[in-house]
């Protein structure tokens, strides 16, 4: 089985998993005890916390919390930080933000308010700078969209945000950046979400990193873990997993980014262009490539696909819900219902082989020339 699902999970690393199981069978005290067996744990979180912070930002300006998930950090950041006025998000963001916005509404907390997106899925940085003003107390864009993969200079766009208003918080969607693309938070990124599955971690765990001059109100209440701001026993084992799988994946990021990115590029040369349309810039993260078969259903493709050995996505992944046939975020893009039928989303990982890559584009191939024939 070939599997180019990786933007929705990715297989945890097995040898991430094998010291995290030899830890936790190890060390499988409670982190909050007093006897010495506890309280080391906390320094073995202390580690975990500070590997995984030092990737991407300066230890002295930010600090990081521990989530059961990206969700959980989106949610925490903006229903921490959306306040009386309005808020400002993207029409590309993942539902973790984008129905946590519909909430602040229904919840008479705050406006939404959505900046539209170009064509290849970045945010319209002018669009959403004229939504800014002096009542925006929130604004969140994703730093890579997790359905056509576009990349949004979030240092960039948080510098020109707080430009307008210097009091709004800036929250950025790191889920699918992570790990992937190099960069570092530049000091005007307040909050920024990660999420363990993408990278070779385990589903259900995840993190919110903060500027440390920030105060994060305690989203879970309860026994006071990370520092008060999220109760509940740390999931040490998955968070041990996380630090390991982090330590891997950053060892070679930039050599993965443009591996990855020429097997995007091959893939997509590969493709029969009668069938197939790309949507991912060039621009966009090498780990997605989003396509389109026109006058073909992205579904049906997903199912031939899978009975010939490979694993893919569609446009509406993430969403089991029926009723969204299309994906909201291609149709964002300025594409018609026709294009986010067929689409199929192509995401890699950095285990991802070349041989893998040929192979999908012939039966990605065999498929759309089988269905369009029975189609006629
Ligand atoms: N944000 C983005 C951009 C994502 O792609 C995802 C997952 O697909 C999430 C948030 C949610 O992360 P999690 O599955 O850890 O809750």
């Amino acid at each position: 089985m070939i599997y180019l699902d990786n933007a929705a999970t990715t297989k945890p690393s097995e040898s991430a998993f094998a010291r995290a199981t030899a830890f936790a069978m190890d060390k499988y005290y409670n982190p909050s005890a007093l006897y010495a067996e506890g309280y080391a744990l906390q320094g073995e979180l202390k580690k975990a916390r500070s590997a995984l912070l030092c990737k991407i930002a300066d230890e002295a300006s930010f600090e990081l919390v521990f989530t059961s998930c990206g969700t959980e950090a989106d949610n925490h950041a903006i229903f921490s930080f959306a306040k009386r006025g309005n808020a400002v998000t993207t029409a590309g963001e993942h539902s973790a933000v984008l129905s946590a916005f519909a909430e602040l509404k229904n919840r008479g907390i705050a406006e939404p308010r959505i900046a539209p997106l170009e064509k290849d899925g970045r945010v319209n940085v002018e669009k959403l700078l004229a939504l800014v003003d002096e009542k925006t107390t929130f604004v969140s864009v994703m730093q890579v969209n997790n359905e056509v993969g576009a990349i949004n200079d979030i240092n960039k766009i948080a510098k020109l945000v707080k430009a307008k208003n210097p009091r709004v918080i800036f929250h950025s969607d790191g889920v699918q950046g992570y790990g992937k693309i190099p960069f570092r938070l530049a000091k005007e990124v307040d909050l920024y979400s990660v999420s363990a599955h993408k990278i070779g971690g385990l589903k259900g765990v995840g993190a919110l990193i903060k500027r440390k001059s920030l105060v994060l109100p305690p989203y879970i209440i309860g026994g006071g873990q990370e520092s008060g701001r999220r109760s509940g026993t740390e999931n040490v084992f998955g968070i041990k997993q996380f630090e390991y799988a982090t330590e891997e994946k950053f060892s070679t990021i930039r050599e993965d980014f443009e591996r990855i990115r020429a097997y995007r590029e091959l893939l997509w040369s590969l493709l029969d262009k009668e069938i197939f349309t790309r949507l991912s810039g060039e621009d966009g993260t090498p780990y997605i490539l989003s396509v389109s078969a026109l006058g073909l259903r992205g579904e049906t493709l997903l199912h031939m696909a899978n009975d010939k050995g490979l694993i893919i996505g569609t446009g509406s992944a993430c969403s089991s819900n029926a009723k969204r046939r299309y994906s909201k975020v291609v149709l964002a893009c300025g594409y018609d219902e026709k294009t986010a039928d067929g689409v199929l989303r192509l995401s890699f990982s950095h285990k991802t082989t070349e041989e893998e890559v040929k192979r999908s584009a012939e039966i990605l191939n065999e498929v759309g020339q089988d269905l369009r024939r029975r189609m006629k």
